[in-house]
């Protein structure tokens, strides 16, 4: 069949490399001149499969009076006169009990440690890939006896589901992870989970290029979808300029854009940007940075080392779909890194801001709509390098017209 994916990131480059696989003849158009111009570009770069639990949790409700007033909270809203905003920040709400969230982390715990599997399966198929893919582990920092009592709770929940993780005192992370010695007394522990991986999402897409465009799959670039089209026979067709992009089966893997270009179909997706920001700092040697993936858990930010660079990431704004970036946001993110890692955190780096494309819940939408040639892969959020290949799987396996995995039902399109 001729499958036309809408977005060249992360989650259209998978879909794309799924599709290829399972015979189909994929065309992918973006409107950049490159693949991952956008969210795929810049992120944290953590392959985070036992590290899925949703924002929206139960402590939450009880730190936002805070977010909102702290000008380097790591979460801030900003009200708009945008009725999709509102609906989203409700429904978040919502999500923030309990229940809600141990439910969304073993979901999403399943996709991951589906993708995590394929993951593995594509390095191994495709040794060519080079993309400072990493076996790094993860070590997540607590600061108080209360978070790590709550990291605790999460580690015996999440042991019950299959992740293998381990609670480490102070001096334990310092041991696992030497660069952290100077911070020792802040620290009242940690969690370490030894199957996580790190790896440069952008360099994973530009691999994926190659390889698709030597297999035939072909990529439209600096081409955008205007908007999307319904025949008279209810057959959904792609218009660029005024001209139809035709195909068999549509995809639309157009990550936090998603939503304005489904709603004239009256598809209404809940996905709202979060914007976030990194930093990219190059190692010089001798420099101490973490070889371990960290996690500042109360700050929510993440380092990761990338070949010879530290990419620090963080910070979600709910503030719309600028991209500008907020310079105290940057001031914010690079105090965090020279606090925790200071002979990396003076030095120059390049920064980057980039939109989650965020659902309340924060599961994404995978699978087909109400018509019969469109389907969607979108709403991945701060997880769609963790799940990109999970989320492909279950597009291409459900356009061939399987169902075997009960993952089908849990991510598919609302209506
Ligand atoms: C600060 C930050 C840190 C993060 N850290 C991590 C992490 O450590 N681990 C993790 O798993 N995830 C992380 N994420 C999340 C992850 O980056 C995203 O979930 C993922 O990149 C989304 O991929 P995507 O392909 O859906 O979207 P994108 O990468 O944005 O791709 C969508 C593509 O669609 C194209 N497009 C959109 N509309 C149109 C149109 N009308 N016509 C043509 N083309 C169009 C865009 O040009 C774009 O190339 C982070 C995100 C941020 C912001």
């Amino acid at each position: 069949m001729r499958i036309l994916i809408v977005g060249a990131g992360v989650i259209g480059l998978s879909s794309a490399y799924c599709l290829n696989r399972a015979g189909h003849d994929v065309t992918v158009v973006d409107r950049h001149a490159d693949v991952a111009a956008e969210t795929s570009f810049g992120n944290g770069g953590q392959l985070s499969y036992s590290y899925v639990a949703p924002l929206a949790g139960p402590g939450v409700v009880s730190k936002l009076p805070g977010w909102l007033v702290r000008g380097d909270a790591p979460v801030r809203f900003r009200p708009r006169l945008d009725a999709r905003q509102w609906r989203w920040c409700i429904a978040f709400l919502r999500a923030c009990t309990r229940r809600r969230s141990d439910l969304t982390t073993r979901e999403l715990l399943s996709l991951s440690f589906l993708s995590r599997t394929l993951m593995h399966e594509l390095i191994a198929a495709e040794p060519q890939l080079d993309f400072d893919f990493t076996r790094s582990g993860k070590l997540v920092l607590h600061r108080d006896a209360a978070a790590m009592h709550g990291a605790l709770r999460q580690l015996e929940f999440q042991r019950t589901l299959g992740c293998e993780q381990y609670a480490l005192d102070a001096d334990a992370c310092v041991a696992l992870e030497p660069a952290l010695a100077d911070v020792r007394p802040q620290l009242a522990g940690g969690i370490h989970t030894p199957g996580e991986d790190t790896a440069d999402c952008r360099r994973f897409c530009a691999g994926l290029e190659g390889l698709l465009r030597a297999r035939g799959v072909r990529f439209v670039m600096e081409t955008g979808i205007d908007r999307l089209n319904v025949s008279a026979d209810g057959h959904v067709f792609a218009l660029h300029d005024g001209a139809p992009l035709d195909a068999d089966h549509l995809v639309v893997a157009s990550g936090a854009a998603c939503a304005s270009l489904l709603k004239p179909l009256g598809i209404h997706v809940p996905v709202y940007p979060l914007k976030g920001y990194s930093l990219t700092f190059d190692l010089q040697p001798g420099v101490r940075a973490p070889h371990v993936s960290v996690t500042d858990f109360g700050r929510k930010v993440v380092y990761a080392r990338l070949g010879s660079r530290l990419r620090v990431a963080g910070i979600a704004d709910l503030e719309g779909d600028s991209l500008a970036p907020d310079p105290r946001r940057i001031a914010t993110l690079r105090a965090e890194t020279a606090a925790l890692f200071p002979d990396v955190g003076s030095g120059a780096a390049v920064e980057w801001t980039g939109l989650r494309p965020a659902t309340p819940r924060g599961t994404p939408i995978v699978g087909p709509t109400r018509f019969r040639n469109l389907w969607l892969n979108v709403g991945h959020g701060a997880l769609g390098f963790t799940l990109a290949m999970g989320a492909a799987a279950l597009l291409a396996e459900r356009l061939a017209g399987g169902r075997h995995s009960a993952l089908h039902d849990t991510f598919a399109p609302a209506g």
